[in-house]
């Protein structure tokens, strides 16, 4: 009996138990108590934010218990470094969208309603006016997700949301510009091919020329860039008697314009234009006592009254 005391007294002070931790087989080290390191784990990431919807072990460790001498060394750090490597988080979270197109993730759904507020406050009367519907709605991540990829979202928050109303405001403005500009022959003019005064109109007869006016001329500095009035196609782009440098360009539907005088032309024939392209800049060239556009719309070959649709 005092023999075996004696065994157990050697034995508590040659050796200690602790725990030997298994990640799917593989030692990683030995620690005190194994219910520290879940708890660590859990206090550590609940401490970060508030977001945390669940914490799931991908491969959950094994705990060994043993006795082991005395002077081998506990690894909390390392078993709770492992231990965490093996952990996937699910955050909550709040997105933020503007008709239905995400602007930014949140992470506290106090942090959403307060800026909503401020941008009603801000943008109340654009929102309004233009239909924009901002929503928010509870997420949360599917894979593992760090933290930041949330916190990102909080630094210019209001900025961001700004932003997205402007562009919305300013793309729905555009849509309705381009909505209340005329049709030629089916073919909707997105824009005046330069803004100057009218210094003859179409169909006059003058001195300087042979037969009535076939088009509307618009003085402009030299210089002045000319735009496309439609999406179109370069027909022609060359020197032309008294047109001098002129450019055409087809619309489609059998509406062709004409851009005359020009200075510089920035197309050539067979190119694809957009309304609103910089096709050439106003100049005196062919026929001309100064500088000027003379602009022209055809519909089947024929010019017609460009103040029929445009400089009303
Ligand atoms: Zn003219």
């Amino acid at each position: 009996m005092i023999a075996l005391g004696i065994i157990f007294a050697i034995i508590f002070i040659k050796f200690k138990p602790i725990y030997q931790v298994n990640i799917a087989g593989k030692d990683i080290g030995y620690i005190e108590n194994k219910d520290n390191v879940i708890e660590k784990i859990e206090e550590n990431l609940e401490n970060n934010n508030e977001t945390i919807e669940s914490i799931t072990f991908t491969i959950k460790p094994e705990y060994e218990l043993k006795l082991v001498n005395r002077t081998i060394d506990t690894d909390e750090e390392k078993v709770f470094e492992e231990i965490a490597k093996n952990t996937i988080v699910t955050y909550k979270y709040y997105e933020i969208a503007l008709n239905e197109s995400v602007i930014l993730n949140v992470a506290t759904i106090e942090e959403a309603e307060q800026l909503i507020n401020e941008i009603k406050e801000q943008k109340g009367k654009e929102i309004g006016e233009n239909n924009i519907n901002l929503t928010v709605s509870e997420k949360y991540t599917e894979e593992t997700v760090e933290i930041s990829q949330i916190e990102v979202a909080r630094t210019n928050l209001n900025d961001r949301v700004v932003t997205a109303i402007n562009d919305e405001v300013a793309r729905k403005a555009e849509e309705e510009r381009i909505r209340n500009m005329p049709d030629v022959n089916g073919i909707k003019l997105a824009n005046l091919p330069v803004t100057g005064t009218i210094t003859s109109r179409y169909g006059v007869s003058s001195r300087i020329r042979s037969s009535d006016h076939t088009g509307l001329d618009i003085a402009a500095k030299k210089g002045t860039p000319i735009k496309v009035v439609s999406d179109g196609v370069v027909t022609f782009a060359k020197y032309n008697g008294s047109y001098g440098y002129l450019v055409k360009v087809d619309h489609g539907n059998g509406v062709e314009t004409w851009y005359a005088h020009t200075s510089k032309m920035y197309v050539s024939a067979g190119e694809t234009v957009k309304a609103g392209d910089v096709i050439a800049l106003v100049g005196s060239t062919g026929n001309s006592t100064g500088p000027h556009l003379h602009f022209e719309i055809r519909i089947n070959g024929e010019h017609v009254n460009p103040q029929k649709y445009l400089y009303k």
